[in-house]
């Protein structure tokens, strides 16, 4: 009789058993595509998030040696914005919107410590850099100290290299490219002095925090510093992320021979335009 009961439950507990093992069965054959699902579903997530937020790229754009000779109408040209008045003397000024962003961000932390950051001069192109050096040229506009150079300086390679103590020929200027910036006065000794001297403190502290690098720094053998190039220029600012690879490719590509289309560019090559001043920067900034 134990037997015969224990016959008569073995096919339920095997029945049971089937059963609980069918569902098993069906649950493990569920199992695997949900498993793939979940898996194909992290997948597409990690795909979207690399997709949302990449590691922010080194800015990258493609540059000719048009636009590193500033043959172009920044008003015109796609990556290019327009200063707001606040940070500027006036209107009309344009830069890269790297640049720009930066700048913002900079003049910003600096108005937070007292510090106020105006941009006088930005982007300037090639015709406008020509009506400069043209009217510097033919004495129309004076040099320093009030200096007439067409009348004190008949030879053209020195009228050329008095003029290049400050301006650069046209072709040849950090000013076209988008990334450099004159700040509040075209004077050395405003900052030496005063609220000047706060304001070039500051940015010798803080600028490369924004990427921003002083190219033409000060002129000296003794103290390593640089020999060739512009006179040393407290007020130009580049912003180096940019200026950088525009600096490299100058360098591979620019020749003197190519500077040419306004009075007084046969000097050009004479003078050695490219490696004394296009790439005689600060060797922080390269
Ligand atoms: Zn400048």
């Amino acid at each position: 009789m134990r037997y015969l009961l224990f016959l008569f439950f073995l096919p339920n507990i095997f029945s049971c058993t089937q059963q609980g093992s069918a569902q098993t069965e069906q649950a493990s054959a569920q199992l695997p595509e949900a498993t793939k699902q979940t898996k194909a579903t992290d997948t597409a997530q990690v795909i979207v998030v690399k997709a949302v937020a990449p590691p922010k790229p080194e800015p990258n754009p493609a540059f000719s040696i048009e636009y590193i000779m500033g043959k172009f109408d920044p008003a015109q040209h796609p990556d290019f914005v327009s200063v707001d008045k606040k940070y500027a003397d006036g209107e009309g000024y344009f830069l890269r919107k790297e640049t720009y962003e930066s700048f913002a961000k900079m003049h910003d932390a600096a108005l937070a410590d007292g510090v106020t950051l105006t941009i006088i001069s930005a982007t300037r192109n090639f015709s406008k850099q020509k009506s400069i050096w043209e009217a510097k040229w033919m004495g129309e506009r004076k040099i320093e100290n009030g200096t007439n150079a067409a009348k004190k300086y008949p030879d053209p390679k020195t009228r050329a290299l008095k003029i290049l103590e400050y301006s650069s020929m046209p072709g040849s200027s950090r000013h076209h490219w988008g990334t450099d910036v004159d700040l509040n006065d075209l004077d050395n000794f405003t900052f030496e002095q005063g609220p000047g001297k706060k304001v070039y403190d500051w940015m010798v502290k803080h600028a490369h925090e924004y990427g921003f690098c002083q190219p033409y720094s000060k002129k000296s053998a003794e103290e390593g510093g640089r020999t060739t190039g512009y006179n040393e220029e407290k007020w130009h600012w580049s912003y180096m992320p940019i200026a950088k690879k525009l600096t490299d490719l100058a360098a591979r590509s620019m020749t003197d021979d190519m500077i040419g289309g306004f009075k007084g560019a046969e000097t050009a090559v004479k003078i050695g335009i490219v490696e004394k001043y296009v790439l005689g920067v600060n060797g922080a900034c390269l």
